[in-house]
């Protein structure tokens, strides 16, 4: 991915290190977080999910809910 935090993640999506600068980092947190979790069983996008996309990407928030999804079927399956 872009950065040396996301490699590591990569390979132990466990690994919990972020860079503050790094787009792909702040989308592995959001995957990360409980706000993707409640809108994964809600079966839609929670409005605390968008606001969560929102304070991060801002006018990029889909872009960054592409990114998001991206890590969190990586994740499937290891946690
Ligand atoms: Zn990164």
């Amino acid at each position: 991915m872009s950065c040396r935090q996301c490699e590591i993640a990569q390979r132990n999506p466990l690994s919990g290190l972020y860079s503050a600068t790094c787009d792909s980092c702040k989308a592995r947190a959001i995957a990360n977080g409980t706000d993707l979790y409640d809108a994964k069983r809600a079966g839609e996008m929670t409005p605390r999910y968008r606001e969560a996309l929102e304070k991060v990407f801002g006018d990029r928030w889909q872009k960054g809910h592409e990114m998001v999804k991206k890590w969190a079927s990586n994740q499937k399956g290891t946690t």
